[in-house]
């Protein structure tokens, strides 16, 4: 532990509660008090941080502003139904996710139904991985998907290889379209393999998308070993498969994980930084502000210091995701657990009676920004059951629907994106999020590497 002897050499003592109330008292290491590290926000990103802090002794505080944590991965109740904000869909490759998973108490065998990476586009198109190393199981699919010419399939593994040939790196990054077109993909390749891997990685459209970033995720999911491209469908929610048991853990060694508790304030103080709710006011030695960016720019606008890295939030653009869950009768359920629709408002359907033994209940996905936006909600709900029928024949009314519209679901990933590093111009505040600098696009692994490279900063003073 010697970064953490380190810091306890360089801290003032902090972590004074001015009044009393929720905040626990100052919590000891090592017999000395005060030190203690405040983090705002109980998503993915700031649950990584305190896990890792707390796993090095170091007292965390954190603050969520909302009554269950998880931020944009977050278990929702609808009727008595489990659901979730979002159908997320982890991958191989989201090594310190799974690894924290793992930490807290995980089981991923039990939590996850892990497929091996494929992409089916109903009756369109057909790309299965077979049991290979990697990355002849993602050459060998691509050479015998179903639904291109044997010309456009030869057309997609060359570029593949060539994009491998130079280490998924890019000279200066530019749109994947422009990428596309530079490897002569052509348009039904395009249509039927590239849009919909750069939408469920990326989040944003394919004329709007980060080459380089669309790269990173290939390079990591593809190219090394096969289990890296596997997709985990979770079979828990997702405050209940990482936020609640990091909270239990961070609690289990002494620190503290406050809900319905939003920092509404953060204001350097006394060689720290204060943090206000609306009871208490706490200084601590150093603050991760893990809030979603809008929340962050609000929270950073007052402190002269941080006036750049507020306008570098504030460029951010965003981009939507909305699930259309359908509760029908306990026999309905789809061909497979996950598979997507060809030019359909549904891009990908899950099956969560086969995923979760959530019988009958339905999740369209709708990624990215698009003509969806403009429907009023019942008319979307009727879109999705009128392509279920025409697809699979089911013919039943849904008992019930319930759209989730995160209208900010994630930073849209251009090209040259200029993104707030972690640390900031305030000595002590560090910045976490699935939109601080890193190789991922907004992502969970994205919000848990950033959270992890918070602590370790901490760690390492
Ligand atoms: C519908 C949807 C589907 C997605 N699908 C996938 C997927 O399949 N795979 C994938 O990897 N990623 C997916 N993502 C992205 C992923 O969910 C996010 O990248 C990740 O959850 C972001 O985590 P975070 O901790 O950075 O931010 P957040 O989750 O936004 O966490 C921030 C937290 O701060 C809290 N907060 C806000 N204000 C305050 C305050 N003043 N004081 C204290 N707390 C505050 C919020 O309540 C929240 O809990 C999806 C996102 C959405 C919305």
């Amino acid at each position: 532990m010697a970064g953490f002897k380190n810091l306890d050499q360089e801290l003032t003592p902090l972590h004074l509660p001015l009044s009393g109330g929720s905040i626990p008292p100052p919590l000891t290491r090592g017999g000395r008090e005060g030190f203690g590290v405040g983090i705002i926000g109980g998503g993915y990103a700031g649950m990584a941080a305190a896990v890792a802090l707390s796993e090095r002794g170091i007292p965390v505080t954190v603050f969520e502003s909302a009554q269950q944590l998880g931020g944009r991965a977050r278990g929702v109740v609808h009727r008595d139904a489990q659901l979730d904000n979002g159908q997320h869909l982890l991958l191989g490759c989201y090594r310190q996710t799974l690894r924290l998973i793992e930490q807290v108490g995980g089981n991923l065998e039990q939590d996850f139904l892990r497929l091996p990476l494929q992409l089916d586009l109903h009756g369109k198109f057909s790309l299965r991985a077979p049991h290979l190393p990697a990355p002849l199981h993602l050459l060998v699919a691509l050479l015998s998907a179903r639904g291109l010419s044997f010309g456009a399939r030869l057309n997609a593994a060359r570029c593949m290889l060539a994009l491998r040939r130079t280490n998924f790196l890019l000279p200066t990054d530019m749109t994947v379209a422009e990428l596309l077109a530079q490897h002569g993909q052509d348009a039904e390749l395009t249509q039927k393999l590239w849009e919909p891997l750069c939408i469920a990685a990326l989040n944003t459209p394919l004329h709007k998308a980060s080459a380089q970033v669309f790269l990173n995720v290939l390079r990591d999911a593809m190219n090394q070993s096969r289990a890296d491209s596997d997709m985990l469908l979770p079979r828990v929610d997702f405050s209940a498969l990482f936020p609640q048991r990091a909270a239990s853990y961070v609690e289990l060694r002494g620190g503290s994980v406050l809900t319905s508790c939003g920092v509404e304030k953060i204001t350097p103080k006394d060689g720290g930084i204060e943090l206000a709710t609306a009871k208490n006011a706490t200084t601590f030695s150093h603050v991760i502000c893990a809030a979603p960016p809008a929340i962050a720019a609000r929270l950073l606008r007052s402190t002269t210091a941080l006036e750049s890295v507020v306008t570098q939030i504030e460029t951010l653009q965003h981009q939507p995701i909305y699930t259309v869950y359908l509760q029908y009768a306990p026999t309905v359920g789809l061909p497979y657990p996950m598979l997507g629709l060809y030019q359909r408002y549904s891009q990908w359907l899950f099956d969560k009676g086969q995923i979760a033994g959530q019988h009958g209940l339905l999740a369209a996905v709708i990624s990215a920004e698009g003509i969806h936006q403009e429907l009023p909600q019942e008319q979307l709900a009727q879109k999705v059951i009128t392509e279920l029928r025409e697809e699979f024949g089911i013919a039943d009314q849904p008992k019930w629907f319930k759209i989730i519209a995160e209208k900010h679901a994630t930073f849209t990933c251009s090209p040259n994106l200029q993104r707030p590093s972690q640390q900031t111009a305030l000595p002590g505040l560090l910045l976490a999020g699935d939109y601080t600098a890193g190789d991922y696009p907004a992502t969970l692994e994205g919000a848990v590497l950033s959270g992890l490279r918070c602590a370790n900063l901490i760690l390492k003073l």
